[in-house]
């Protein structure tokens, strides 16, 4: 490599850069059954695998600190990770909190962050162990560490869709991006006219959704109850469509989804009118609603059909197909992975 080769990050974006890092190594020990590429890591333990996944939260990135109350954050950084290890069908038990934090922080500021964690910590039922902290000159930095277990027999991958099994979404979805527009447009009239209080009433279940969203253990709690094991489950952080392409990808199957089958709040479709966006683009590409999205076989499907908040969205099908999003009148069109891309290539 010449000194003058550069490539910026932004031609490969995150997934091709993952890529790369990741073909760069070999697992060596015999008890790492599954490296990157799965939303935690997992290690056999003998009796049962521990599942550990780590997601960074930065200000600026993820959050703007003028309108993301400290307690909020520190929430909505436990249930991030959280949600990664509920993605594996596991149970978070343990996390470890860093920070690197600038001299705007009091120690005030630094305690309300933690009443969050530890609403989280209580929320989920696990315990903070451990953490680093140290100061930063450009803003906050929040890594969190999540550790979990599964049943060796009842981990979920990404790569285990098959042909047939049906696409599974819980919650609802999109609220949390339509949420995000609202604190952006109220703070940009703060910053015109500092009088003006933020007009958020109208909008408490989306702007919710964005700075309180929770990590969906409580399902995971349910299939266990259930005896059912996803063939394939992530957690939708980048938005619906990109975690399709992510099933579908490491599965090596396509899909179809219907339109008519995607579940949203109206509050969400309403904020979406409002500002102009089709729903249909806050569904699919909008980030952050940290529902889970999983895949079963059909013969679990009389288990849970009635359940109020397991929603099936399409069914898994050959590669050749592709993925596909099956509008209202029934055409098929094929389905763009837009997802957040904090690189900025899209
Ligand atoms: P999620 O959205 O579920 O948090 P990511 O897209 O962040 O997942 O990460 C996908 C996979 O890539 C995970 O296995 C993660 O541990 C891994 N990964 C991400 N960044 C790095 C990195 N810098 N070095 C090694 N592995 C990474
Ligand atoms: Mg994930």
């Amino acid at each position: 490599m010449s000194a003058t080769d550069r490539t910026e990050i932004k031609k490969l974006g995150e997934f091709g850069l993952i890529d790369q890092i990741s073909e760069k190594f070999v697992n060596k020990n015999s008890n790492t059954v599954k490296g990157i590429g799965d939303d935690a890591a997992v290690i056999d333990m003998g009796t049962h695998y521990q599942l550990v996944s780590t997601d960074m939260l930065v200000e600026g990135i993820h959050f703007d600190l003028s309108y993301f109350p400290l307690h909020h954050l520190g929430y909505k950084s436990v249930a991030v990770n959280v949600s990664d290890i509920a993605a594996m069908n596991g149970i978070a038990e343990q996390i470890t909190v860093s920070l690197a934090l600038s001299n705007r922080f009091s120690l005030e500021a630094v305690h309300a962050f933690y009443e969050g964690v530890k609403a989280a910590c209580e929320a989920y039922n696990v315990d903070l162990v451990g953490g680093d902290t140290t100061a930063s000159k450009s803003g906050l930095v929040i890594s969190v560490t999540a550790i979990g277990k599964v049943e060796k027999g009842k981990v979920a991958y990404r790569s285990g869709a098959k042909l047939n099994d049906i696409i599974c979404v819980t919650g609802d979805l999109g609220a949390a991006y339509m949420g995000l527009q609202v604190l952006e447009r109220e703070k940009q009239v703060f910053l015109e006219n500092p009088d003006m209080q933020p007009q958020l009433d109208k909008y408490t279940y989306i702007v919710g959704r964005q700075l309180k969203p929770e990590a969906r253990m409580d399902l995971i709690h349910e299939l266990l109850d259930l005896n059912i094991v996803p063939t394939s489950m992530i957690d939708i952080s980048d938005g619906l469509a990109s975690e399709l392409h992510h099933i579908a990808t490491q599965s090596g199957v396509g899909l179809n989804i219907h339109e008519d089958k995607l579940p949203f709040a109206t509050a969400m479709q309403e904020a979406a009118l409002e500002f102009k966006l089709d729903p249909n683009t806050a569904i699919l590409n909008g980030g952050e609603d940290y529902e889970l999205l999983f895949t079963i076989s059909q013969d679990d499907f009389e288990k849970v059909k009635k359940h109020p908040d397991i929603h099936f969205i399409g069914y898994i099908n050959e590669n050749s197909n592709g993925l596909n999003l099956v509008t209202n009148n029934g055409n098929p069109i094929p389905l763009k992975a837009q997802g957040w891309n904090h690189f900025g290539e899209n």
